[in-house]
């Protein structure tokens, strides 16, 4: 069976840098990883792709019925499967409706039974858990989901939120919320605000990684940390958390 994992969380929080580098550590594992960013930014698989990843819905605007699975699948680091579902027209469009627009034409191509990966990764943005956005939860895509948040207010509340959201399509899917991925900010008392909101969002802490500045150097270089600096112990920390994701 395939593992679908969903990583949701407010922007800027850190879900994209997480999830590529649990790609990468997953595919190190030997596995066959996929991971699909639904973030209208579209940067989710940067660290991971070695050229530019065409959006699912630029490629849908422009190709319109002569796509193939190939326009918008890039092969990354050590094979990880990179997509990015892109974003609306500004102005006129509707980030959620992109986002059901392009699961759409993956599931019209059989994304994934052609490639046919061990894990699938959404990493997406969960500022408005909106229909649209909560698609991963609620059409039988992702079977776990964990939130990223670091200890600040409005990213604990957009977990709050979050977590309400799985709730409400617990009965639909099979979406199950398996923990907060506490990613350190460092702000003063950060972690006991993050252990304090654990029982109103309705969680338990799954894993806890430290601000480290390991991240950016290999961003410049735009790597991931396991790729940049697979001997450092934050790489350590990915290759751990990709283990408790697996069981
Ligand atoms: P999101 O995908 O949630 O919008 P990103 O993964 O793009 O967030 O991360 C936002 C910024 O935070 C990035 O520039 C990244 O370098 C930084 N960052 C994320 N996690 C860490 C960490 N553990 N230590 C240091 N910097 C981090
Ligand atoms: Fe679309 Fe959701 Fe934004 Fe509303 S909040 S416009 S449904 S993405
Ligand atoms: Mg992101």
């Amino acid at each position: 069976p395939i593992k679908r994992i969903a990583f949701y969380g407010k922007g800027g929080i850190g879900k994209s840098t997480t999830s590529a580098n649990l790609s990468a550590a997953l595919s190190e594992q030997g596995l066959k990883v996929m991971q699909i960013g639904c973030d209208p930014k579209a940067d989710s698989t940067m660290l991971l792709s070695r050229s530019k990843v065409p959006t699912v819905l630029n490629v849908i605007r422009e190709k319109q019925d002569q796509i193939a699975l190939s326009d918008f699948v890039i092969e990354g680091f050590n094979g990880v499967l990179c997509v990015e579902v892109g974003g609306p027209t500004p102005g006129v469009g509707c980030a959620g409706q992109g986002i059901i627009g392009a699961f759409g034409k993956m599931n019209e191509l059989k994304a994934i039974e052609t490639y046919q990966p061990d894990v699938v990764i959404y990493d997406v943005l969960g500022d408005v858990v909106c229909g649209g956005f909560a698609v991963p939860l609620r059409d039988g895509y992702a079977e776990d989901v964990y939130i990223v948040s670091s200890g600040e207010r409005m990213s604990l509340f957009a977990a709050y939120n979050i977590s309400q959201a799985v709730h409400q399509f617990r009965n639909r899917g099979y979406a199950k919320l398996k923990g907060l991925i506490f990613n350190s900010k460092g702000g003063n008392n950060e972690e006991q605000r993050v252990l304090e909101s654990l029982e109103e969002i309705g969680t338990k802490l799954a894993f806890t990684f430290p601000r480290d500045p390991i991240v950016q150097k290999c961003e410049k270089e735009s790597v991931t940390v396991i790729e940049g600096a697979p001997e450092s112990e934050l790489a350590n920390k990915y290759r751990q958390l990709a283990s408790i994701l697996m069981k």
